[in-house]
C-alpha cells in the first residue's frame, strides 16, 4: 500500500455530491478501520444499473456526499480492533448489506432484508475508491484461482440472481426459465438457470445480448422488439415458463414475466420498475401465480456464488474495464446500454 498516503489526503474517489451531476473524481481522506472492520485495498468494483439511478435521484442514498460502489474485490491492508475473521493480506469480496446481526430478519437469516441495513456504496462510503472500510463479517476470501475483477462482480451481479433463482425462486432440474432483461444480471442468471438444470429462454430488445445469452447457454432467445414475448415464451415452454425473472426492471417486463409463467408458475421481480406495474389480479388468482420480491443477496450467497466461480461453472462476464477516472463515460455507455458489466480497475 502506498504507505505515505494513508491517514493522509490525495487518495482518489468517485464522489456522487448531487443527482443529475457528474460524479466527481476527488480526493479523499483514506478511511480507518473501527472496532471489527477491516480497511481494503480496491482492486475492482462493478458498475451497476442501480448507481444510475441514484445518480439520476430517482432512489437515494443514504447521504451526500457519498462515494459509490457497491461491487468490490480488493486486499485486506488493516484490521481493527477485535477482528479474528481475516488478516493482512487476504483477497476478500465484499457483501454489501452491512447489517445489524440482532434484529429478527438478521437473526432469521433474512440479513437482506435487515432493519438497521447500511449498503455499502448508497448509505455508506463504498469502494470507488483506492480504499474502503468495511466490517470484518461483510468480507468473503476469495479462492487463488478466482481474479479480483470475477470477485467484483459476483458480489452483485452473479450473487443476486443466484438468490433470486435458488431461494426466491426455488428453481429446480428440469423446470422453464424465462430470463428478462441481458445485461449485467441477465448473463449471470442464464448460466445460473443452466446449471441449476432448467431449460432456458432469454429476452431482451438488442439482438447482441439475446447472442451473449445463446453464447452462455440459453436455449431459446426472444427479440421482444420483433414479437410477443408472452406468446413466443408460452409457445416454446407449452404454456408457460414455471419461474420468469425481471431483471430489466420495466412496467412492460414485470406485465410480461407475470402473463409468461404457466399456472402456479412463480414470477421473481429484481430490477426496479420507475413506477408502480398494475398486475391482472383476477389472472394471478385464477391461475395461482406467485409472484415474489427478491431484494440482494446473504453472505452465504457470495460465498456460494465464489465457490461456483472457482469451480469454473459459473463464469462472470466482465465486457469493459475502466480506470477511476473513465467512470462518468463508464456510466454513460452503461445508461446507453453498451456494456454487459463494466469494472473499475485500480493499480
Ligand atoms: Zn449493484
Ligand atoms: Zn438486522
Amino acid at each position: 500500500m502506498k504507505a505515505n498516503n494513508h491517514g493522509c489526503f490525495g487518495l482518489k474517489a468517485a464522489v456522487l455530491r448531487k443527482p443529475r451531476e457528474p460524479l466527481s473524481i476527488e480526493d479523499v481522506k483514506t478511511p480507518r478501520p473501527g472496532f471489527g472492520e477491516v480497511l481494503v485495498e480496491v482492486k475492482a468494483c462493478g458498475l451497476c444499473h442501480s448507481d444510475l439511478h441514484f445518480m439520476d435521484g430517482v432512489r437515494r442514498t443514504g447521504k451526500l456526499p457519498i462515494i459509490l460502489g457497491h461491487e468490490a474485490a480488493g486486499v485486506v491492508v488493516e484490521v481493527g480492533e477485535g477482528v479474528t475473521e481475516v488478516e493482512v493480506g487476504d483477497r476478500v469480496a465484499i457483501e454489501y448489506y452491512f447489517t445489524c446481526g440482532r434484529c429478527r430478519y438478521c437473526r432469521t437469516g433474512n440479513e437482506n432484508l435487515c432493519e438497521n441495513i447500511l449498503r455499502f456504496g448508497m448509505d455508506v462510503d463504498g469502494a470507488f475508491a483506492e480504499y474502503a472500510k468495511a466490517p470484518a463479517r461483510n468480507v468473503v476470501k476469495v479462492p487463488g484461482s478466482v481474479s479480483m475483477v470475477d470477485a467484483a462482480v459476483s458480489t452483485d451481479a452473479v450473487a443476486t440472481p443466484y438468490h433470486a433463482l435458488r431461494y426466491v425462486g426455488e428453481l429446480r432440474g428440469g423446470e422453464w426459465l424465462v430470463v428478462y432483461g441481458i445485461g449485467g444480471l441477465g448473463v449471470h442468471a442464464v448460466q445460473i438457470g443452466k446449471l441449476f438444470g432448467a431449460n432456458v429462454v432469454a429476452v431482451d430488445v438488442l439482438e447482441e445480448k439475446l447472442g451473449l445469452a445463446r453464447r452462455y447457454g440459453a436455449d431459446y432467445t426472444v427479440n421482444a422488439s420483433e414479437v410477443d414475448p408472452v406468446e413466443e415464451v408460452r409457445a416454446i415452454t407449452g404454456g408457460g415458463a414455471d419461474v420468469a425473472i425481471d431483471l430489466a426492471g420495466r412496467v412492460k417486463t414485470v406485465e410480461y414475466a407475470v402473463k409468461s409463467v404457466r399456472s402456479l408458475g412463480r414470477v421473481v421481480c429484481v430490477g426496479f420498475p420507475p413506477e408502480p406495474v398494475p398486475i391482472d389480479v383476477s389472472d394471478v388468482i385464477v391461475r395461482k401465480v406467485v409472484i415474489k420480491g427478491s431484494r440482494g443477496l446473504r453472505h452465504t450467497d457470495l460465498e456460494e456464488v465464489l465457490s461456483l466461480v472457482a469451480k469454473g461453472v459459473v463464469k462472470p462476464v466482465v465486457s469493459h474495464r475502466f480506470r477511476l477516472e473513465e467512470i462518468n463515460e463508464g456510466y454513460e455507455r452503461l445508461r446507453k446500454g453498451e456494456l454487459i458489466r463494466g469494472v473499475v480497475v485500480y493499480g
